[in-house]
């Protein structure tokens, strides 16, 4: 087992996560690490997604060829962009414990897996270690609907399985994440006086109430979760309200459940408003419903036995780690990319207590990442 320089490591982690970094603005994150790339001996290049999301870069794409041919190339992933209050980070130092100052994020998420993935490729030059092609990408957008890896230029990307580096927990390997879709319903009743004519009116409110009143929302089963997060309408306490507008999302790790989950959103809402019809001076008025349910990103689903994963625990096994294949409720750009017909799993890099401003990381977690992550180089290329 290869030993990380545990200083290189630490240092360009904490110089990373003290450039200011939100998403649509990681140019100066990705000029950054195109330096540190470049040091390490590969080739960069931006790709073009940065113009389709109104951004200041594109995806970093960087090129390491291979010592050795006939060995397929690797792919090592991880984002650029941090959530807010992100910028101006000042890392706060005990030992190897590094953590926020407590008025933002530390940004470990993903600055972590950035540093990873350099020190990994400063090891294989350095240590002159036989390796396959290796294609690095860091992503812009991850954090605002995994924008840079929807709008990767995959024609620059040469692997088709690797890893992407954005979880929290050493030693877990994610393979499964859920897949999402946002719903947004747009009831219709019928305005009228409240408290001359309300018999004349059709109340979305209402309608809108007893559709959610017979969901089944929050957690459906194990894999399977629902919610409505935001309601409107209305436009004075003596009027019946002629609109409410309800937004919501429906999220499974099995595409079926997904689908039955929101067909039964989706029907709560039209038997509410199916039932409302008033006739006013000889007229007849139905209420309206105006829906949509649009994918968000689409589940992850790597076999236990894909390659890539048996790899990475055959990896960890070589370093004494023992990594195991794991479900989880987020998403990451591995769910794009599995998506886009690459074999993507998700390696964590120590990050902990992410989106919060008591986030902190252990760079011991992270050298242990980049140990597994070279000795996957390894075995990648037949050692
Ligand atoms: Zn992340």
């Amino acid at each position: 087992m290869e030993t990380i320089n545990h200083d290189r490591l630490k240092r360009l982690f904490l110089e990373l996560v003290q450039i200011d970094s939100l998403s649509r603005r990681e140019r100066d994150c990705a000029l950054r690490l195109k330096r540190e790339l470049e040091a390490a001996g590969a080739r960069c290049q931006f790709d073009r997604a940065g113009e389709k999301v109104n951004g200041n870069t594109g995806n970093l794409i960087a090129h390491v060829d291979g010592t050795l041919s006939n060995v397929p190339p690797l792919l090592l992933c991880s984002h650029m962009d941090t959530v807010v209050p992100g910028e101006g980070v000042k890392p706060v130092l005990e030992g190897d414990i590094i953590r926020s100052d407590g008025t933002t994020v530390l940004g470990g998420d993903d600055k972590s897996g950035c540093a990873i993935i350099c020190e990994v490729l400063h090891q294989l030059r350095e240590k002159r270690i036989p390796h396959g092609p290796i294609d690095v990408v860091f992503t812009i957008c991850e954090e605002v609907g995994l924008l840079g890896a929807k709008f990767l230029n995959l024609d620059l990307v040469r692997a088709r399985e690797g890893l992407v580096y954005d979880s929290d927990a050493p030693g877990y390997l994610f393979v499964r994440a859920p897949g999402a879709q946002v719903l947004t319903f747009k009831v219709r009743g019928l305005e009228a006086h409240a408290g001359m004519y309300p018999e004349r009116g059709i109340s979305a409110i209402k309608l809108a109430a007893e559709a959610v009143a017979a969901m089944r929302l929050g957690r459906i089963d194990e894999e399977t979760t629902a919610n409505l997060g935001l309601i409107e309408g209305g436009r004075a306490i003596n009027v019946v309200p002629n609109e409410v507008v309800i937004r919501g999302e429906a999220r499974s790790r099995d595409a079926a459940k997904l689908k039955t989950q929101v067909e039964h959103m989706i029907d709560c809402f039209k038997q509410a408003v199916a039932r409302a019809e008033v006739t006013v001076e000889g007229k007849s008025y139905k209420a309206e419903l105006d829906y949509t349910a649009k994918d968000e990103y689409a589940a992850m689903n790597v076999p236990d036995d894909a390659p890539i994963v048996r790899k990475v625990v055959k990896a960890a096994e070589r370093c004494g780690r023992v990594v195991k294949p794991e479900a989880m409720g987020g998403e990451c750009d591995a769910n794009i990319l599995n998506q886009r017909g690459l074999v993507v799993a998700n390696l964590g890099t120590g990050m902990r207590e992410i989106h919060t401003v008591r986030e902190w990381l252990d760079v011991n977690d992270m050298i242990g990442t980049a140990e597994v992550t070279l000795e996957l180089v390894k075995i990648q290329a037949g050692a």
